[in-house]
């Protein structure tokens, strides 16, 4: 796992679940508006989860373009594995 593919996830998860609630809620399809929900919260825990330094075990903080961490200073390797790190 590395910074780039949480990231790609975290948006590709927010995409999806707001286009699920906005259907979900618009056309009223109970199923959908519940899969978007447990989506955008799976999502959110897995941003929580692995969006932190790879150096101090941070978390980054909303910036998620950021080039330095916030809290340590060190200059961020988005393609660098998370494995062992975190
Ligand atoms: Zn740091």
């Amino acid at each position: 796992m590395t910074l780039r593919l949480v990231r790609r996830l975290y948006f590709l998860g927010v995409g999806v679940s707001v286009l699920l609630v906005l259907c979900g809620g618009t056309l009223d399809i109970d199923w959908a508006l519940l899969l978007g929900l447990l989506l955008l919260a799976a999502t959110v825990a897995l941003e929580v989860k692995y969006w932190r330094c790879p150096y101090c075990g941070e978390h980054l903080d909303r910036n998620l373009f950021a080039s330095y961490c916030p809290r340590c200073g060190e200059e961020l390797d988005y393609d660098q594995d998370l494995r062992g790190l975190l």
